[in-house]
């Protein structure tokens, strides 16, 4: 998985510009810090059956475990996410942000602390494909194709 800093502006096919969030490398230079658990469980949610504009090809795997390569998925209070395949698009007033599944893992096992404005938009952000959601979509500039 490529590394791409916090907050860098990132180009998607049929999307606005986006901020990327949680796009570790191999090196353990990145933020870390506890996040509050409040905030996990609303990000966990938001990644089951995240909203996806686009069909991946391939996994990545966890280029920070060492000799496994990580989990293929993320099991939470009784739910399971699978990661590596899919993203998770969080629309926060303006702005959208987007972080790869693997960030459930990143902020679980290696303790990655995303940026503050994330943990806010996290929090604020509607549920994963209610109405509210796809209106804050739009209102990041996503013209949104429901499924
Ligand atoms: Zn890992």
């Amino acid at each position: 998985m490529p590394s791409v800093a916090d907050l860098s502006t990132i180009e998607l096919p049929s999307l606005p510009p986006a901020l990327a969030v949680g796009w570790l490398g191999e090196t353990e230079d990145y933020p870390q810090g506890p996040i509050d658990r409040r905030v996990f469980d609303a990000l966990f949610a938001l990644c089951v059956e995240a909203w996806q504009p686009w069909t991946t090809a391939g996994f990545h795997r966890c280029t920070l475990c060492q000799i496994t390569g990580g989990p293929s998925a993320v099991s939470h209070e009784g739910r399971l996410v699978g990661i590596g395949t899919t993203n998770v698009f969080v629309p926060f007033e303006e702005t959208l942000y987007v972080a790869p599944s693997h960030v459930l893992h990143y902020i679980d096992a290696h303790r990655y602390r995303p940026p503050d404005v994330f943990l806010e938009a996290v929090v604020a952000c509607p549920p994963m494909r209610s109405m509210d959601y796809w209106r804050a979509l739009r209102r990041a500039g996503v013209i949104v194709r429901r499924p």
